[in-house]
């Protein structure tokens, strides 16, 4: 077996011995003779894998009782539509921050649904960077204000959550579970889960009760952030499989805990902007207060010389480091399950790389 240390902004790397313990027991899942994907999801094997991964996630974010624990399909693409369907009652406004492509994607799903103002708008700025708690605009009696806490193809990331009188809404899909954050201070958080909670298929809507118990009647059942919570996210068949490997990363995560976790990230993060900041040969595109820990984005000055280090990259093992096809460059996407081995690897061929090209 080989495995190569993979940068890929998600579908992302998952812990080893999550993908060992998975494949253990794959085809008969704990003496019941069949696999997990194979069982009703009312049965008790399923009823228990989907009980924790809930009391996981509730556990690692300290989710107060305020709030409800939802495990949604159709990713955090699906909640850009979700949201606004369920929390934009017609004559009302809701404020979005404009920090790059997928705050793009959610303002206009938004904007199909109701009215949408943009309280601050840097998505198009280079260094690319997210606004400021204190540079919003908000609008008086907003239905919420709508942020991305982490914009995963620019790797720009919030540092600090505005406080906003209506009801804060986030896309934590690149960093969710990465660093500790007061889940109190929001009226709703969602996450595709494929880049820091398990494969692709599951997404997680934390979301406070009152808000979901005003989803409005004329919305199809499946739409409603009600139906969900009234079934306890067994509405429809869930995703078995996903939800299952969720468990399993989010029991892993319990070993250390999120704030051991954060300060792991913050670490990796500082090994690789330090090596992009050591020399005139690399740059880094996001403005330094705004950096990510998980998606580490920049160029090499000679931009000729990116498709050179990308397959020099490869053939030592160190794979998907191309940026987004929107923006080019080079991209390290190091999200919790990332070994800091590897975050040494590519600083180690940073380096090597320059003495030979530079
Ligand atoms: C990946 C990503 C999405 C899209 O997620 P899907 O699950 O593919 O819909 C949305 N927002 C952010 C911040 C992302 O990183």
């Amino acid at each position: 077996m080989s495995r190569v240390y993979n940068f890929s902004a998600g579908p992302a790397t998952l812990p080893l011995s999550v993908l060992e313990e998975a494949r253990d027991e794959l085809v008969d899942y704990r003496g019941s003779g069949v696999s997990i994907m194979e069982c009703s999801h009312r049965g008790k094997e399923y009823m228990a894998v989907q009980e924790e991964a809930v009391s996981n996630v509730r556990e690692l974010m300290s989710v107060p009782d305020t709030h409800e624990i939802l495990l949604l399909q159709g990713g955090a693409s699906h909640q850009f539509a979700m949201v606004p369907m369920n929390l934009l009652a017609e004559g009302q406004t809701a404020d979005y921050t404009a920090s790059g492509s997928w705050a793009s994607k959610a303002i206009k799903e938004a904007g199909k649904i109701g009215k949408v103002h943009i309280a601050a708008d840097c998505g198009k700025e280079i260094p690319t960077r997210v606004p400021m708690p204190e540079e919003l605009q908000l609008t008086d009696s907003a239905a919420y204000v709508h942020i991305t806490s982490n914009e995963t193809i620019s790797g720009a990331q919030w540092k600090t959550f505005p406080k906003t009188a209506a009801p804060l809404v986030a896309d934590m899909s690149s960093d969710i579970l990465s660093r500790p954050v007061d889940v109190s201070d929001f009226g709703l958080i969602y996450a595709g889960a494929q880049k820091n909670l398990g494969p692709s298929g599951v997404t997680l809507v934390i979301i406070r009760r009152d808000l979901a118990e005003a989803s409005p009647e004329h919305l199809p059942a499946i739409l409603r952030y009600s139906t969900h919570m009234e079934a306890d996210s067994m509405y429809n068949t869930p995703p078995c499989f996903a939800i299952y490997m969720l468990s399993l990363t989010t029991r892993w995560l319990k070993q250390a805990g999120v704030e051991a976790v954060y300060e792991k990230n913050r670490a990796k993060a500082a090994r690789l902007y330090d090596a992009i900041d050591a020399t005139d040969f690399y740059s880094g595109t996001a403005v330094p207060g705004h950096r990510s820990d998980m998606n580490i984005t920049f160029r090499i000055a000679d931009e000729s010389l990116e498709p050179v280090f990308l397959a020099e990259a490869d053939k030592e093992g160190l794979v998907q480091l191309k940026g987004h096809r929107s923006v080019g460059g080079l991209r390290a996407s190091i999200y919790n399950a990332f070994p800091e081995e590897g975050v040494d690897a590519l600083v180690a061929f940073m380096r090597a790389f320059e003495s030979r090209h530079g």
